[in-house]
């Protein structure tokens, strides 16, 4: 054998046994610095066997469509300029236009935009709504910036995505450290730079320019809605139960109030500033009329402020985790007493805590499932305006209750059937609406 054909030999060997490994271990295939993406990947694998998935589309899945990093050189108040970076990660759009919110943070990172755009695919999967995933964000301070750098920060990086939005493409909402007046900027310059009447092009917009009534509250209603839920099967009455929720924006607040009249007793709550209970229930009405004044809990009145961590020795029933992603880790798992966790935020616990809490026989209803009360109003928002028509409050929230609650008995269903933890059974049903989206769809 002339030297040439035995390296070719050598190299075909090799590809093989790359193939094979590729083929046995998943993780071989994934990407460098994506642990939260990975962690996603995990979770779906553990779900597969359960599901109809075929391997092709699987792998497909597994893979974000279309990932974008763009720098924004913005005019600061001081005269200088800084440069921010901005993403945009469009993970699927099987299902329909990709949909997803835009967090403006100092910690955001392509690995955290890859992961909650890969959640906004399985948990539009999850709710039946005709959207893919994506999610957005730029690395910035809100906190720190005046109204004008944000909304100068917000057109550059509306500009910035040029034709990768639209009405019919991919279609941005609130996140954390960003709300109606931000969606309201970016209609406003993706209009004007496309010369066009777009107004579905964002939802989570303010009321007088097509917004939908409902929205803003729409992800803590649907919390709360999970709450009740997941406390009526476990025979726990909501009136005595002791709650907890971590984060006071607009997810936590908005479920606390919902909680609280429905007589609910919230006996902490915290934000950025620090944790505050008290034992008999805290006044949800007074703690949020006072965050909306100051901006902060700090100085609330009829309460102690504790140390975080303290939390669960007041032998709380629920916690409901409404800040960020990765807030329970292992460390915090075994501390957790509750019965039950909601998780209202996205991704807020880590994968070393799904045996955790599977040990301590804790009910978790996942983020795909515990917060989609906002991209369903979403979805009515982006029907309304397509429609050029608006819907009554009530009607919305008939719709969004009737709507949580179908998709919360679905995964509880699937649950029972394959004794698994609520998030596989979530994932069950997401791999399952997609494998038939994609093999509908026909070959790729
Ligand atoms: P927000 O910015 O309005 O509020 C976040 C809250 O968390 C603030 O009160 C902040 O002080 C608090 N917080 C941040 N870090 C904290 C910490 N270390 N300890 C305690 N509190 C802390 O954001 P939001 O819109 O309420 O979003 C919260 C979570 O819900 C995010 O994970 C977001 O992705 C998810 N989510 C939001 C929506 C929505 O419609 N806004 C929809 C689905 C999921």
């Amino acid at each position: 054998m002339s030297t040439l054909n035995k390296n070719i030999r050598i190299i075909k060997i090799s590809l093989y046994f790359i193939n094979l490994l590729v083929f046995i271990n998943p993780c071989f295939s994934k990407e460098n610095n994506s642990q939260q993406y990975n962690s996603i990947l995990e979770r779906l694998n553990r779900a597969k066997d359960y599901s109809k998935i075929n391997d092709q589309i699987f792998s497909i899945i597994q893979h974000p469509m279309k990932q974008i990093i763009v720098s924004l050189p913005i005019v600061m108040d001081n005269g200088k300029t800084q440069i921010f970076k901005g993403y945009r990660t469009i993970h699927s759009n099987a299902l329909g236009p990709s949909k997803g919110g835009i967090r403006y943070d100092k910690e955001v990172n392509p690995d955290e935009v890859n992961t909650l755009a890969i959640l906004m695919t399985l948990k539009c999967a999850v709710a039946n709504i005709p959207y893919g995933g994506a999610k957005g964000g730029v690395a910035c301070n809100p906190k720190k910036m005046s109204e004008g750098e944000l909304e100068r920060l917000t057109r550059s990086y509306t500009r910035a995505l040029g034709d990768i939005i639209g009405s019919k493409k991919d279609i941005p909402a609130p996140d954390m450290g960003t709300n109606a007046r931000v969606m309201a900027w970016i209609m406003d310059e993706y209009e004007k730079t496309h010369a066009i009447k777009d107004i579905a092009v964002v939802t989570g917009k303010p009321l007088m320019l097509g917004g939908s009534e409902g929205r803003e509250g729409a992800t803590g209603r649907g919390v709360a809605l999970c709450t009740l839920l997941a406390l009526k099967k476990l025979k726990i009455s909501p009136k005595k139960a002791k709650i907890a929720i971590q984060g006071f924006g607009n997810v936590g607040s908005n479920t606390a109030n919902f909680l609280y009249k429905k007589k609910c007793k919230i006996i902490a709550i915290s934000d950025r500033s620090g944790c505050y209970y008290n034992k008999k229930g805290i006044n949800i009405k007074k703690a949020s009329e006072f965050k909306k004044r100051k901006g902060t809990l700090e100085g609330l009145q009829g309460v102690i402020k504790a140390n975080c961590k303290k939390i669960n020795d007041l032998n709380i029933d629920v916690f409901i985790p409404a800040a960020t992603d990765n807030m329970i880790t292992q460390e915090i798992a075994s501390k957790i007493t509750a019965k039950v966790i909601i998780e209202g935020a996205n991704n807020p616990s880590t994968i070393e805590t799904d045996e955790i809490f599977k040990k301590k026989k804790i009910m978790v209803v996942p983020d795909i499932l515990a917060n989609t009360g906002g991209v369903i109003v979403s979805y009515y928002e982006w029907a309304q305006n397509n429609q050029e028509y608006k819907w009554s409050l009530q009607e919305i929230n008939k719709r969004l209750d009737d709507k949580i609650t179908k998709t919360f008995e679905e995964v509880f269903r699937i649950s029972k059937k394959y004794n698994t933890t609520l998030r596989t059974a979530s994932y069950i049903v997401a791999l399952n609406r997609l494998n038939e989206v994609y093999k509908d769809r026909g070959r790729f």
